[in-house]
C-alpha cells in the first residue's frame, strides 16, 4: 500500500514537471546498411532515446518554454535513421537522421551525433512566425541552441565572422548569442514573439536597434567588418 501510494506520487511529481508529457521512438530503417548498423553499435536506441530526452529539456529551459502552455502541443517525438543523402531534417515531430552521414563521419560520432540531435529538435519545438521566419533565422536559433550545449563542432565559423545576420546555421547562431549578450533571454523573447508572426522589427521592439545595426555593432566588436 505504502509503495503504491509512494509510486503515485512519483508519478504526479513526474506528470507536474511535464517529464511524462513526450514519448520517443527510435526506429533504424538502415540496418540492411553500414551506416545503420554504426548507428546501432555506436550510438544505439537507447542513448538516442536519453539525447533526444535531454535536447528537450535543454531546449525548453534556453527558449524559456516553462510551462505547457508555451510549447506545441507535441507528446511524441520520432526518430527514423535512413539510408539518405545529407545530415538529417525534421518535419512535424519527425527527425530523420542519415545513416550514409553516420557512416561517413570521422572524429568522435557520438558528440557530433548528440549536436546533430540537440539542433534537429529544436526544429520539434521552436515558432516559425507562422512561416514567415527567415529560413536562415530558423536555422540559427537550432544552432544557437547547439552552441550554448556546447556541441558546436569544430568546423564551425568563429564568431564575428560571416556576410550577413540571416545567413544562418553557425553564422546567425553567433550572432544571436552576440544579441542575447546585450539582453538575456532575448532569443527566448524572440522565439515567443514568433509564435503569431514575424518581422525584422521584433529586433527593434526587443533591443531598440534595428538587425542591421545590430549586425554592423556585431561585426564592429569582433573587428570583421
Ligand atoms: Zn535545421
Amino acid at each position: 500500500m505504502a509503495m503504491r501510494s509512494l509510486c503515485f506520487l512519483v508519478f504526479l511529481a513526474a506528470a507536474m514537471q511535464g517529464t511524462l508529457a513526450v514519448d520517443y521512438t527510435v526506429t533504424n530503417n538502415a540496418l540492411s546498411t553500414s551506416g545503420g548498423v554504426r548507428f546501432r553499435d555506436a550510438i544505439g536506441d537507447d542513448y538516442a532515446k536519453q539525447t533526444l530526452d535531454s535536447a528537450t529539456q535543454f531546449i525548453w529551459g534556453v527558449l524559456q518554454q516553462n510551462a505547457p502552455a508555451d510549447r506545441k502541443d507535441v507528446q511524441k517525438v520520432n526518430l527514423f535513421v535512413d539510408d539518405m543523402d545529407g545530415v538529417a531534417y525534421t518535419s512535424n515531430d519527425e527527425i530523420h537522421l542519415s545513416a550514409r552521414y553516420v557512416n561517413d563521419y570521422s572524429g568522435d560520432l557520438k558528440t557530433e551525433i548528440t549536436g546533430v540531435l540537440y539542433h534537429e529538435m529544436v526544429h520539434v519545438w521552436q515558432w516559425n512566425g507562422n512561416g514567415q521566419t527567415p529560413s536562415g533565422l530558423i536555422e540559427g536559433i537550432a544552432d544557437y541552441v547547439r552552441l550554448k550545449a556546447n556541441y558546436a563542432p569544430s568546423h564551425w565559423v568563429k564568431a564575428g565572422q560571416g556576410e550577413k545576420w540571416d545567413q544562418g546555421y553557425d553564422v546567425t547562431a553567433h550572432f544571436l548569442d552576440y544579441c542575447d549578450s546585450l539582453k538575456s533571454g532575448f532569443v527566448a523573447q524572440l522565439n515567443q514573439q514568433m509564435r503569431d508572426g514575424y518581422s525584422d522589427q521584433l529586433f527593434v521592439q526587443l533591443l531598440g536597434k534595428t538587425v542591421d545595426q545590430l549586425w554592423q555593432d556585431y561585426k564592429a566588436k569582433y573587428g570583421t567588418s
